[in-house]
């Protein structure tokens, strides 16, 4: 049985505030928003990135690349700019192993490099 959270935020079993859906890719509201605008880009394809042993589809991310941009075009926020973040083990602190991306804006962010 598949007990992954965004697993289940995409088939509805779990409420969410979508933001935008495509035939691959569910966009919706990060529950603990960093930033005025927090996003996260889900393939709808539970995909691990770190556990996968098999060449990345990358189709799939040009398609989370392509959703970004269409929601921040949604969000009004293309113009003034955003950023788009993937986390990946522990070390970067990583809560959801279904691969995702941020999407941060909405306001001038600090700088992106922290250790
Ligand atoms: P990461 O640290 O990159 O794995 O980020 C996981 C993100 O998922 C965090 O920013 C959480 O706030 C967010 N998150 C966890 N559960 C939910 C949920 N039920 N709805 C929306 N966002 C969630
Ligand atoms: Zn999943």
């Amino acid at each position: 049985m598949n007990d992954c959270i965004f697993c289940k935020i995409i088939a509805g079993e779990i409420p969410s505030t979508k933001v935008a859906e495509d035939n691959m890719t569910f966009v919706f509201e990060d529950i603990n928003p960093q930033a005025p605008i927090h996003l996260l880009i889900v393939p709808k394809k539970h995909i691990d990135f770190r556990a996968s042993e098999n060449e990345v589809d990358f189709t799939i991310f040009q398609h989370l690349l392509a959703m970004a941009k269409k929601v921040a075009i949604q969000k009004g926020i293309e113009q003034n700019g955003f950023r788009l973040i993937v986390n990946s083990g522990p070390d970067a602190g990583q809560e959801v192993d279904h691969f995702h991306m941020h999407l941060l804006g909405g306001k001038k962010l600090g700088r992106m490099i922290s250790q």
